[in-house]
């Protein structure tokens, strides 16, 4: 499909510390088409995140456009900024984020609740292969357990965008090709088009498409014709 998910026009993001101004994104311009498993990459201190948060809506952008299918996402305020948050994306975090006080299943269902479109928290548990441990409060999961939970509790309701930012930084390496292993399936089986942050380039050789980042600047923007199983990848 060529149609675009997202686009980027010279986006730029500026913190003001004091006097002194943090250009964390000096201009970013990138497409990603619809369906597609992209990975930004960059070093720490590159603008990743900061990336992340404005094509999510997390934050506004001090210059710059981000399209997002065909709302711009840019212009948004509240609370249309949090409706598009709510209806339109699926967050992953590095420390998974789930409420310690609810199982598995609530946590899911909480979201599930909040969204229009919300599949069934059950069906997305057992998706992401724990439909054994419905009624596990995080503390009993392992960390791939809990990172499939908050799989589960982004995918409930139905996003057009997957964002994950360094979703396996704080799992072992095994838990995290896993980990990686579910993404790109959940990929495969969808036109979920997925973004995921990692500062490990190894990680890049599983996405259809690498952005790389540096210093706030897109370095380079390339395609894998034959992205590697994430079994392959070795790091
Ligand atoms: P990455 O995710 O690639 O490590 P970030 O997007 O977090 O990079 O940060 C990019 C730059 O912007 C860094 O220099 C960081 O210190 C700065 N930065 C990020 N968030 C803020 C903020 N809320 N206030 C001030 N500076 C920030
Ligand atoms: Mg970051």
């Amino acid at each position: 499909m060529s149609e675009n998910a997202v686009c980027c026009v010279e986006l730029q993001k500026h913190y003001q510390m004091g006097e002194v101004v943090v250009r964390a994104l000096r201009g970013a311009t990138f497409d990603v088409p619809r369906g597609s498993l992209v990975v930004l990459l960059g070093p720490s201190g590159s603008g990743k995140t900061t990336l992340l948060n404005l094509i999510g809506g997390l934050d506004t952008p001090t210059g710059g456009q981000v399209f997002v299918g065909d709302q711009e996402v840019s212009t948004l305020v509240e609370p249309a900024l949090t409706e598009y948050r709510r209806e339109t994306v699926g967050f992953i975090f590095q420390f998974f984020n789930l409420v310690p006080t609810l199982t598995a299943r609530e946590n899911v269902e909480l979201v599930g609740e909040l969204a229009d479109n919300a599949g069934e928290a059950t069906d997305l548990l057992e998706r992401v292969g724990l439909g054994g441990r419905l009624d596990y409060y995080p503390t009993e999961l392992s960390g791939g357990e809990q990172q499939r939970v908050a799989i589960a509790r982004a995918l409930i309701k139905r996003p057009y965008l997957l964002l994950g930012d360094e979703p396996t930084g704080n799992l072992d390496y095994e838990t995290g090709l896993l980990v990686l292993q579910l993404i790109r399936d959940i990929s495969d089986d969808s036109d979920l088009t997925v973004l995921m942050v990692t500062h490990n380039a190894a990680i890049g050789q599983m996405a259809d498409i690498v952005i790389s980042l540096r210093s706030g600047h897109v370095e380079s923007i390339e395609e894998n014709a034959s992205p590697l199983p994430p079994s392959e990848l070795k790091w």
